[in-house]
């Protein structure tokens, strides 16, 4: 098999999608694998994004499994590592964007990378060493109040010099506008001055672009999303249609949404005014102990031969704090994952090969309650979210869902592995995070199949 060219290790899995998307709208075929693989790739592609949840983890913890994908990704032949993090730079006090960068540069045995999160299409820009979200700093974005990873501080050579023992340095708007051969002699005078990571300036894709060659050959890229549209020129690979190519789609059509946010509930009003059913989950019912899955299941049944059909705990903020505030937060959040795992299962066991899955976490719940390990990345439905193909079992008897014990996760591993054998055509996925995706998403994102 022919062996890929970049390696992607990213910190978590929405992110890794993300990535995976912007290169193969640079012309890259790309998997993404859930985890470190633990054997050889099963398709012929440029690029491997490993999907890691090392965002928050201890930072020991972050490094060992960034090395291990590491060791994996040098196994298939990458000839350049990418470590993925998000655009906002979230990070704890200790890290672990410094960590990682630090670990992989030992282990790559490489004095020099680039970091910047700047992703531009979405109104992420550093300039002067500085993060914007939009028209404001980071640290007044609200991401200075994120529980896991508040960011008080926007700038970024500050923020990184914090986390790592090699010397940060800024390659600034002024040498990054002037192109590659100004930031490859800014890159030469930042070595000789001792510094490991620079921080690099961008306002635009332009000035990703014009950054891009400068990266050619570079051991290691660290980088949220933004600089992926720049990499795969430096390979000879240009953007085509073949790149996002996926099997051709069938079966029935569903939507799982776990996710509260904005977006999503303009998304599933959207969907319930075309007509089309939707089933809303009480997590109350589920604490209760009824087998809500399994009542959802039935429901389905008979609708999902007519066209597609939503199922949803998506729910306005006071609701959801409600909820919150009676079964806790993490309880509240776990036992909706669990459930709506649990229903995305038993549709694909019913028939269903286009699954939209709208929410981070729940996206996580659902791709691996159905066994899925790999991914191939197809066209972008919307920026950041693309249609994604997974083998998977065959079909199953409705029966065995409808019986299954609630929460309980099947181990569809084996049986996944088989399809890819025998080649069913497996199902189509496309995994939406919180905030992503236009009003009509849902419904879009079928049509876009036909
Ligand atoms: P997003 O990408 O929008 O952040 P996630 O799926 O990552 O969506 O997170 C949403 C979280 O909220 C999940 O843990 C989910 O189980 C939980 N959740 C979903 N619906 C409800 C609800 N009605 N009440 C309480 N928690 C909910």
């Amino acid at each position: 098999m022919k062996k890929i060219v970049l390696g992607c290790i990213a910190d978590d899995f929405t992110g890794a999608t993300d990535l995976a998307n912007n290169l193969v709208r640079a012309g890259m075929r790309v998997v993404q694998t859930i985890g470190v693989p633990s054997g050889p790739l099963g398709a012929e592609v440029d690029a491997v994004v490993v999907a890691l949840k090392s965002r928050t983890v201890p930072p020991a913890q972050a490094v060992a499994e960034s090395l291990a994908a590491l060791a994996w990704l040098q196994a298939q032949g990458a000839q350049q590592i990418y470590f993925k993090y998000c655009s906002t730079f979230d990070s704890t006090a200790r890290g672990n964007i410094g960590p990682v960068t630090e670990a992989l540069m030992d282990a790559l045995q490489t004095n020099f990378t680039i970091a910047t999160p700047a992703f531009p299409d979405n109104q992420r820009t550093v300039f002067k060493g500085y993060l914007f979200v939009g028209d404001v700093l980071l640290s007044e974005s609200g991401m200075q109040n994120h529980p896991l990873t508040p960011m008080a501080d926007a700038n970024l050579v500050r923020v990184l010099q914090s986390q790592t023992t090699r010397r940060v340095g800024l390659i600034a708007h002024t040498v990054v506008a002037r192109g590659a051969p100004a930031v490859r002699e800014r890159m030469a005078q930042l070595q000789a001055e001792g510094v490991g990571v620079a921080i690099v300036d961008a306002v635009s894709n332009d000035d990703l672009l014009r950054l891009g060659p400068a990266l050619k050959g570079m051991p290691l890229v660290t980088a949220g999303s933004g600089v992926a549209i720049a990499l795969p020129a430096n390979f000879g690979i240009t953007p085509s249609d073949q790149a996002s190519r996926l099997p051709v789609a069938s079966g029935l059509q569903a939507v799982v949404s776990g996710s509260c946010s904005l977006a999503t509930n303009r998304q599933v009003l959207d969907f319930m005014k075309q007509g089309h059913p939707a089933l809303a989950i009480d997590p109350l019912r589920i604490a209760s102990g009824a087998d809500v899955a399994a009542e959802v299941l039935a429901w389905a049944k008979p609708l999902l031969t007519q066209g597609p059909v939503l199922v949803y705990s998506t729910a306005d903020s006071s609701d959801v704090k409600s909820v919150q505030g009676r079964l806790g937060v993490e309880e509240a959040g776990a036992m909706v994952e669990r459930t709506l795992a649990a229903v995305a299962r038993g549709l694909v066991q019913l028939g269903v090969r286009q699954l939209v899955v709208a929410g981070g976490e729940t996206s996580g719940a659902c791709v691996q309650a159905l066994g899925i390990t790999q991914m191939q990345i197809g066209p972008q439905i919307d920026p950041g979210v693309p249609w994604c193909h997974a083998a998977i079992e065959p079909p199953r008897p409705a029966l065995r869902v409808l019986a299954a014990p609630q929460g309980g996760v099947a181990d569809l591993g084996a049986a996944r592995r088989s399809s890819a054998t025998t080649g069913d055509g497996g199902l189509h996925l496309a995994l939406k995070s919180g905030n992503f995706g236009s009003d009509d998403f849902f419904t879009k994102a079928f049509t876009m199949l036909k």
